[in-house]
């Protein structure tokens, strides 16, 4: 079967044709910034028009979290004009074919799942650490998304009690503390201010702020998945994202994870998939559904 897959995030749209986890006619626009909601009506429309009759159902993985069809997020003010807008409704005007949507993570989780054994791995996670931290949960071989689509934000738990307010208005979460946007915030009131990309730079030159900092991040994610396997019975966790895959990073996520009691060890890798995660990803989950249903 094949797939028409959309990938819907902050600052970009790709779209493309998805037959057997092969990428076809890939294209990419901006994601509409002014007038956005109506925009983004337009935008669907010619995608969905431009691949008219070479596809058997609509898959989409899309930032912030659908729910019941609707694009929402715990901070809805990070969406700008498209928070509430109806996604499912938008892309039906189009097509009467099957449209399945997801998180960009969940659909990311699903894409890096497909490498695993699920017999060995029956519960899986995916953890991006970017700008944000982001998660999907696969349990007994069924990704999660939850009633309200809300299942693996975990970069919303809790990191430190005593840390930054988080965008989504909680104080001290995994993100807040972990992700590439929290790296940055230290950073910029460094007397030698830089970005995170030269945090890892300084970091891998051993220098000690940036160490300090990268070493900060690092623990909360190897407390993140510690977390998971106890709760979850995770047995593998696959790690992506700017920060999540820059050198050094994840050695050491697996150094604290390995100084923690046995029981809350996994399996660690990097993730392969990177820009078109939520495409392959979308497009597996959106075939899976149809077959099952
Ligand atoms: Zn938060």
């Amino acid at each position: 079967m094949r797939c028409l897959a959309l990938d819907i995030g902050g600052t970009k749209i790709a779209a493309a044709l998805v037959e057997n986890n092969q990428i076809q006619q890939r294209q990419q626009i901006g994601t509409p910034q002014d007038d956005a909601a109506n925009a983004m009506h337009d935008a669907l429309a010619q995608l969905v028009q431009q691949y008219a009759g070479q596809f058997d159902y609509v898959a989409v993985a899309s930032t912030g979290i659908i729910n019941h069809g609707i694009l929402t997020a715990l901070n809805p003010k990070n969406l700008g004009g498209l928070a509430e807008f109806p996604l499912k409704e938008s892309i039906a005007r189009h097509t009467n074919k099957p449209i399945f949507l997801l998180n960009d993570v969940q659909a990311a989780a699903c894409a890096e799942y497909q490498g695993v054994n699920a017999q060995e791995v029956p519960n899986f996670a995916f953890i991006t650490v970017s700008t944000g931290v982001g998660g999907g949960i696969i349990l007994n071989g069924e990704l999660q998304t939850g009633a309200n689509g809300v299942v693996g934000h975990i970069g919303h738990t809790l990191a430190d009690p005593q840390g930054e307010i988080c965008g989504c208005g909680r104080r001290g979460c995994v993100e807040a503390v972990a992700a590439g946007r929290a790296i940055e915030r230290v950073a910029q009131t460094w007397d030698n201010p830089c970005s995170p990309k030269e945090v890892f730079e300084r970091f891998r030159k051993n220098d000690e702020k940036a160490t300090a900092l990268i070493q900060r991040s690092a623990q909360a994610i190897a407390n993140l998945i510690a977390d998971l396997v106890i709760s979850l019975d995770i047995q593998q966790v696959v790690v992506g994202g700017s920060v999540g895959l820059a050198e050094g990073y994840l050695p050491l996520v697996e150094q604290y994870l390995h100084q923690m009691p046995h029981f809350y060890h996994c399996k660690l890798s990097a993730a392969k998939y990177a820009g078109d995660a939520g495409l392959i990803g979308a497009a597996y989950w959106g075939g899976q559904t149809l077959i099952n249903a």
